[in-house]
């Protein structure tokens, strides 16, 4: 018989669902923020899988992945094991539309935390103390950074057979080996041997609607994989990518990309042009790699050695 799943002060058996309330810290204002925990339980043991969004505030896509997937019910016909639903991971960056904490600290490079750290180290000792003991796996879901798309995609580490298991049942667009950050949420899971795979779609502050689809499908074959539930599902078999690398701007200007996110491309294919704004200059961007754009820079105002096209590829470099 499965046990009860305890978070903070309150219990939910098997075959119950909850939605807990889980004290964080408070506002200068005097004001508790928490974060809400959505738990939905089978009476049938099974695995307990963490869906999270929000680690950085900014990153809207996440957010509403799980939000749909909880408003659409997704989780009330669970055959066997347990959800840990949680949308809003750092309710904090949040608030402020943006990926830190306010004192600017990153909560994804603040594992495993410290009760008495800064807010950010708080905040992961919450997840690493009182989340992820509870789970077996866990899809962390993200969008680009900083005016940067990313085109819907799994990442894990192939260090890890594990997440790559999971990596491939989810069966994003793009499944792409990359190695463990220091102090993320993915390596704090992997140190405690419990794999998360981390799903990287669209921009922050924007929603993208294909990476946002393409969640809630991965999440499903992850389900059906797991046993978890018994739906009718599109088999897929995504692009299976060994490594990455960027294409930088080799001088400052006015960027144009000729190629979209999610486009092959050839080694020496021009892939765009950066111009100056008085018409003096025009350089083509070649691609260095044979590989798929799996991320670009939408920003068109470029400095040089920025980032413009994140390059995945099929085999290693
Ligand atoms: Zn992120």
């Amino acid at each position: 018989m499965a046990k009860a799943i305890t978070i903070g002060k309150e219990s939910v058996a098997p075959g119950e669902s909850k939605i807990i309330n889980y004290d964080i810290a408070r506002l200068p204002s005097g004001m508790m923020i928490n974060m809400p925990v959505f738990v939905y339980r089978s009476k049938v043991e099974g695995p307990v899988l963490l869906l999270s969004g929000g680690l950085h505030g900014d990153e809207v896509n996440g957010i509403e992945i799980i939000r749909r997937m909880t408003s659409e019910g997704m989780f009330n016909k669970l055959i066997a094991g347990s959800i840990i639903a949680i949308p809003v991971l750092n309710v904090f960056g949040f608030l402020n539309y943006s990926r830190e904490v306010p004192d600017g600290k990153d909560v994804n490079r603040s594992f495993p935390g410290d009760s008495n750290g800064s807010l950010a180290s708080r905040v992961a000792w919450h997840l690493t103390k009182n989340i992820l003991p509870l789970i077996d796996y866990g899809v962390d879901f993200h969008t680009g950074g900083a005016q940067r798309t990313n085109y819907p995609q799994m990442r894990y580490s192939l260090v890890d057979k594990n997440s790559e298991l999971i990596a491939k049942a989810f069966a994003a667009p793009f499944t792409l080996n990359s190695g463990l950050i220091p102090k993320s949420i993915r390596h704090q899971g992997s140190k405690m041997g419990k794999p998360i795979i981390v799903f990287e779609g669209g921009e922050s502050m924007r929603f993208d609607e294909l990476s946002i689809s393409e969640a809630i499908d991965g999440t499903k074959r992850l389900l059906c994989y797991l046993g978890m539930i018994n739906e009718k599902y599109e088999e897929r078999k995504g692009i299976l990518l060994m490594d990455s690398s960027w294409i930088r701007a080799n001088r400052a200007g006015l960027f144009k990309p000729f190629v979209d996110s999610g486009d092959p491309v050839q080694k020496n294919q021009p892939v765009g042009v950066i111009n100056d704004p008085f018409g003096q200059y025009e350089i083509k961007v070649l691609s260095k790699y044979s590989g798929h754009i799996i991320g670009m820079n939408n920003n068109p105002v470029v400095h040089q050695g920025d980032a413009l096209f994140h390059v995945g590829l099929e085999e290693g470099r």
